[in-house]
């Protein structure tokens, strides 16, 4: 099997944890009867000496040649004279992407390893068990894109509105995505929503419903979007699949992140219809430590395993990658950014080799 990757590092270092993804996926390709191309191309600032713009015609063609995008990250001026084109690359770049290849499901999975149960925000007794969770997060449409939207009146009658808009095939389509998940993992789903307020969130509740009927052996359990964030920090345990609204999604993925303690850690994938994906880290380019070799490599590995199982169903594979990782955590090996106090962290390169020595 041959599969075709669109590489785009991007900027900081996107560059350098790319790197090491990429050996990583080049180990796979000798343990597995697969082969990977590799295109590489210019995005974000990256982009902008060759090309004046972040997501540059020739970029957008080798996605759309590709099976699925490997993105870095974007975002920070090489040269001040830049600064000003530089505002909204992370826009422009990334939703343009999602735009182009109409990208409409989010997973972020948030996971606190029992060994890095000390750089979690939550209390001793909850984090000592760790947890394993996926945000499912429904990406092109709700409250973010519903029309009409606006501000009219002047004075103390002006006033702003939104408007939040689900269609069945939207809710249906998402719905599809988490019990599919859930069926790769522990098969269970909570639908997050606001059914005891908001009348699109009776009928996500409705649709969510006939949709789970399909899939009787994942377990579907409704709960209400205040009790799901009071959930996720006394109780994050209990969660497989979150399934989420277009809002909820992107409040509730943060906070579960945040709890996993560090940016360095979150992978995520954003879906097309079919196998098309992209996968990038949860974290930005972070200037204040790109060109260091410090920056922390597994978001971006986690993101590529993430590709395998979701882009090109390898799942053997993928959860290979999970169990690297994993085991070069509990054999105590930290980039800064996961490191306790006087214990010595290694370099970005080093984190890779150990993950690769584990695969
Ligand atoms: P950031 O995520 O780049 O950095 C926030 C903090 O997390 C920094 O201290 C950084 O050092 C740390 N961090 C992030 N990833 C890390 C890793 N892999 N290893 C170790 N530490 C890591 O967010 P920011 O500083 O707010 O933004 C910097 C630039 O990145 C901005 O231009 C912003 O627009 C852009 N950005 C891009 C994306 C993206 O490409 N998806 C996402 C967020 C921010």
């Amino acid at each position: 099997m041959k599969k075709k990757i669109a590489v785009l590092p991007g900027d900081g270092i996107g560059t350098e944890v790319m790197e090491q993804a990429l050996k990583v996926l080049n180990k796979i390709q000798e343990q597995y009867n697969i082969e990977f191309e590799y295109n590489h191309a210019l995005v974000g600032g990256a982009a902008w000496a060759d090309y004046q713009c972040h997501l540059p015609k020739s970029t957008l063609k080798t996605c759309q040649e590709a099976d699925a995008i490997l993105f870095g990250s974007v975002g920070g001026p090489v040269a001040e004279q830049h600064i000003e084109k530089w505002k909204g690359v992370e826009v422009n770049s990334l939703l343009g992407l999602r735009k182009a290849f109409n990208l409409y499901a989010n997973l972020r999975p948030a996971k606190l390893y029992p060994s890095l149960a000390f750089a979690s925000s939550l209390r001793k007794d909850i984090s000592d068990k760790g947890f394993d969770l996926l945000v499912v997060r429904e990406l092109t449409g709700g409250i973010y894109f519903g029309q009409p939207k606006g501000r009219e009146g002047s004075g103390d009658e002006e006033y702003a509105f939104d408007t939040m808009k689900y269609s069945r095939m939207e809710v249906k389509r998402i719905a599809e995505v988490a019990f599919e998940a859930a069926r790769k993992r522990n098969k269970k789903v909570h639908s997050i929503d606001k059914a005891n307020v908001l009348t699109t969130m009776v009928f996500w509740r409705e649709v969510v419903e006939e949709v789970a009927k399909n899939y009787p052996d994942v377990k579907y359990i409704p709960m209400y979007v205040d009790n799901a964030a009071m959930q996720l920090t006394s109780n994050p345990q209990q969660f497989d699949v979150m399934l989420c609204g277009n809002m909820f999604g992107d409040i509730l993925s943060d906070e579960a992140g945040a709890l996993t303690g560090s940016l360095g850690m979150l992978p995520s994938a954003s879906l097309a219809e079919g196998s098309f994906g992209m996968y990038e880290p949860g974290g930005g380019s972070a200037p204040d430590i790109a060109g260091q070799n410090i920056a922390n490599p597994i978001a971006q590995i986690l993101s590529a395993a993430m590709m395998l199982k979701y882009s090109f169903n390898l799942t053997e594979a993928a959860e290979k990658i999970e169990k690297a990782v994993e085991k070069t955590l509990s054999d105590g090996f930290r980039t800064s950014d996961i490191c306790q106090k006087n214990s010595k962290p290694i370099s970005t390169i080093e984190m890779g080799a150990k993950i690769i020595e584990n695969l």
